[in-house]
């Protein structure tokens, strides 16, 4: 299964390495053709090239629009050698046969991410040649090798000396099946650029995913794991954060990031989130972020153990100290002092991130979520906290202080599992039930977890409507004075009625946030 390589065509943008390859494919008598600019870098080295025209007898012509694109070449790079009709038409027609291409590609991806780059400029980086010649000798790998990546050309070269001047079919497969990857891949992202400026909606969805490192497992020990960003995001998970300290970010701190830094997004007041099997177990805002860590910590000083923590203030000395004091596992902040880092940094296990994206997720950008052989697309699940489209439903209307309780426990309500219950008061969170199957198991979770002396004069948010009156009855009882939820129930009646008759104030949202 040994091809001997004879002639090879050099077309490259990234014009590293290509001198010292074509040099070591001339050494092994190989015959080289190149196109314009890559003709030019080899024989200003002093290779021996032959013109892409001299080859296909015709012209590079429109800028370099048409340079490859010619029958001769494809001929070239398409004949079954051992198939005599073939043959033939080789004879017939005088083609030479095209043993190797190497080809990259015009940078498209590079050029869009430059800011202010005009659509003319982007458009004349999709490359037209050069998929053909890749996927012309991708297809053919039984005869042709197509190289794309100049990190392959060292290895060629080794296997062309040891196998004088051939390369074996693993290799063309294996150089063939990286091709098609770089070609799906480049296809991708000018697909990803035109669905941005299409008014389809839903927004088609043109995603690729390729791996930006490997995790150490799963969330088990004997679950293989990597993280992948999507082809063309110019800003992903890791791509936004610098780590200070501490091991590789694992599988279940990255989930447990993402949820953090969700909610953290959502205060601009200082905050502190800290989340737990990716759901907060504290959540505060509060003069300063030393306030709002406390705060937030308070909630539930148990569950806090080896949380990740996402604060949105610059972290100093003084909030150093008080996070040194406990085990984190993550802690997440847009910035540290020398100071704060040195206290920081005398644990090992804590990860340390620093958050570099000033911008803002794109409101636009799609939620997925895999199921059994694809996966479910929705909007993401933007806040909206108005109060004016908010109905108050009681006898009772909120005091000022609740109202500014209400709308903190509704935003941290669509960032817990569903059913979620949250007690507030005060701006910060005082009991949080997640994710039970059932809403009056929440409640009840929350005033369990509540560590205040009473939850007298607490507020509730519910993230979806109370099915009956027993949920909103145990927390009045307890002492919750307010309530924010969706409302729609059949026995809407029926809560109402159990919040008029302490004298609770009951706000409907009309809005769920639910979260699956
Ligand atoms: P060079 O610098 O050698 O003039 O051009 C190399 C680049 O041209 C490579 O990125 C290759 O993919 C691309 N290319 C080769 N043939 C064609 C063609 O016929 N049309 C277009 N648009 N690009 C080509």
């Amino acid at each position: 299964d040994l091809v001997p390589v004879r002639r090879a065509l050099l077309s490259v943008s990234d014009k590293r390495g290509i001198v010292d390859f074509a040099r070591g494919l001339a050494e092994q008598g190989v015959e080289l053709i190149s196109t314009g600019g890559t003709a030019k870098e080899l024989e200003a080295a002093g290779l021996p090239v032959r013109a892409i025209d001299d080859f296909t007898g015709f012209p590079e012509i429109m800028d370099g629009r048409v340079k490859t694109l010619n029958p001769k070449l494809y001929a070239g790079l398409l004949a079954v050698r051992d198939n005599p009709e073939h043959q033939a038409a080789l004879e017939e027609h005088g083609i030479e046969v095209v043993d190797l291409v190497c080809v990259n590609l015009y940078p498209f991806e590079r050029t869009v991410a430059r800011m202010n780059v005009s659509d003319r400029d982007a458009i004349e980086n999709i490359d037209i040649g050069g998929p053909t010649m890749i996927r012309a000798a991708a297809k053919n790998h039984a005869y042709a090798a197509v190289v794309v990546k100049p990190e392959s050309y060292d290895a060629i070269l080794e296997e062309l000396a040891q196998n004088d001047g051939a390369l074996s079919f693993r290799t063309r497969q294996e150089l063939a099946a990286q091709a098609f990857h770089d070609t799906a891949r480049y296809d991708t992202a000018i697909a990803r650029w035109f669905a941005e400026r299409s008014d389809d909606h839903p927004p088609l969805l043109v995603r690729a995913y390729e791996k930006v490192t490997d995790l150490s497992y799963g969330e088990n020990p004997h679950q293989r794991a990597a993280y992948y960003s999507a082809v063309g995001e110019r800003r992903h998970l890791l791509s936004m954060v610098k780590q200070h300290h501490g091991k590789q970010l694992s599988f279940n701190n990255l989930l447990d990031l993402d949820s953090a830094t969700a909610l953290a997004r959502d205060f601009d007041e200082p905050s502190c989130t800290i989340v737990k099997h990716n759901n907060p177990c504290g959540a505060a805002t509060g003069a300063t972020a030393l306030d709002a860590y406390r705060a937030a910590f308070e909630c539930d000083p148990l569950s806090a153990f080896g949380g990740v923590i996402a604060i949105n203030r610059e972290v100093d000395a003084e909030l150093a100290q008080a996070l040194h004091q406990q085990f984190i596992e993550v802690l997440y902040a847009p910035g540290y002092t020398d100071e704060a880092l040195e206290i920081l940094t005398q644990k090992q296990n804590i990860r340390i991130l620093e958050d570099q994206e000033r911008r803002r997720v794109p409101l636009g950008e799609l939620q997925g979520r895999q199921v059994q052989g694809g996966i479910l697309v929705q909007d993401r699940d933007t806040i909206v906290l108005d109060r004016d489209t908010m109905e108050v439903v009681t006898e009772r209307q909120p005091t000022e202080q609740e109202w500014s309780d209400l709308l903190f426990a509704w935003r941290v309500c669509k960032h817990v599992k569903s059913n979620a219950i949250i007690l507030a008061q005060g701006d910060r969170t005082v009991g949080i039930g997640a994710g039970q199957m059932s809403r009056v198991d929440s409640v009840r979770l929350a005033l369990e977890k509540c560590r205040l002396d009473s939850v007298q004069g607490a507020v509730l948010a519910s993230d979806a409507f109370f099915p009956f009156a027993d949920g909103p009855a145990l927390a009045i009882e307890a002492g919750v004075r307010a309530v924010i939820q969706p409302g729609g129930s059949i026995r809407d009646d029926e809560v109402i009625a159990a919040a008029n008759a302490d004298g609770v104030a009951m706000v409907m949202t009309r809005r769920r946030h639910f979260r699956h």
